[in-house]
């Protein structure tokens, strides 16, 4: 990891003392939400002056009571991690202090104008230090969006959208991801019905046809056989405060359809919607309670594997 520690970038000394942390479940991801010089890209030479700069821009925030730049780490487009607040001290980024304490805060450089999109080599030091956060700073497996729990659209759609699909390096190597839980890979096997086209087994599994090409290796995405079996991905787990008691949001509805789909629990007098409710705990514990040995304890609540099993049953890949 290229780490580039406070005194490298020059960073001023906080104006007052830190709340001390041992553990997280995580790590949360940001993007600055703001113009980022596009001159940064030619020269990591500026981006110490950056990170001086979105310090100072903390510190005199007259909204916040900001005692030094709120996040964890920050990253350039050139893959260098620069110390925040660094390892074992709440950040101030997370939207509260509670959502502080649940994850350490990294922040790329990338912008609503100039740099508007992740580097690889930035896309490789988030990487880096989700891994230093876990190997370090005490931090769980989970790598979430500011969005996730707080309304904000931080982290912006595209690095969003890498989260969602298990924060990997761009050379496909070890991802930042959630290491041993099943996502998006491997769901399951399908077997091709006489005049199903890819594309519309891409609708039907919540897929695109992209995934399904590159997990099957077919040249033309259109010339699939009768009989032939495809391997069809799982949508990425999305984190599990979506699927408590009183949360909303479109996950819900998503796992909603598929418990609906597969005739777990209780039957739905008016249909899934996008509120969680107790009748749809009450489904999920009844697909835990058959698959007790894998999911158990049958708690209502959903996990990565719940929400895999679910997704699984409503589409015929998974034995019951
Ligand atoms: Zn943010
Ligand atoms: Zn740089």
């Amino acid at each position: 990891m290229k780490l580039v520690s406070r005194s490298e970038w020059g960073a001023a000394a906080p104006t007052g003392s830190y709340s001390r942390i041992t553990s997280t479940r995580g790590v949360k991801i940001h993007y600055e939400g703001s113009p980022v010089p596009g001159g940064l890209l030619g020269d990591h030479g500026q981006c110490a002056g950056h990170v001086r700069d979105i310090q100072r821009a903390h510190l005199n925030d007259p909204n916040e009571d900001w005692i030094d730049i709120a996040y964890s780490f920050v990253v350039c487009p050139h893959g260098y991690v620069h110390e925040g607040r660094g390892l074992g001290r709440r950040n101030g980024a997370n939207g509260n202090p509670a959502l502080n304490a649940g994850h350490y805060a990294v922040c790329a450089m990338v912008g609503t104008s100039g740099i508007t999109s992740p580097t690889g080599a930035m896309l490789d030091g988030l990487v880096d230090a989700i891994e230093y956060c876990r190997a370090q700073g005490g931090a769980g497996g989970e790598v979430r969006g500011h969005r996730d729990g707080y309304a904000t659209t931080c982290p912006g759609d595209e690095l969003y959208g890498w989260i969602q699909r298990g924060a990997p390096r761009p050379s496909g190597g070890g991802g930042g991801g959630e290491p041993p839980q099943p996502s998006g890979q491997g769901a399951g096997t399908y077997t091709v019905q006489p005049g199903e086209t890819l594309s519309g087994l891409a609708g039907r599994f919540e897929t695109s046809v992209t995934q399904l090409v590159t997990l099957n290796g077919i040249a033309d995405p259109d010339v699939i056989q009768a009989g032939q079996q495809l391997q069809v991905p799982a949508p990425p787990f999305p984190g599990r405060e979506h699927f408590v008691l009183g949360a909303h949001s479109p996950y819900a509805k998503q796992l909603q359809t598929w418990l609906q789909a597969a005739g777990w629990g209780p039957p739905y007098r008016v249909g899934p919607s996008e509120d969680m409710e107790s009748l749809d705990l009450r489904k999920v514990a009844a697909l835990q309670e058959y698959y007790v040995g894998d999911l158990g304890p049958a708690d209502g609540l959903t996990g990565p594997l719940t929400w895999l099993y679910a997704y699984q049953t409503a589409h015929g890949l998974r034995g019951r």
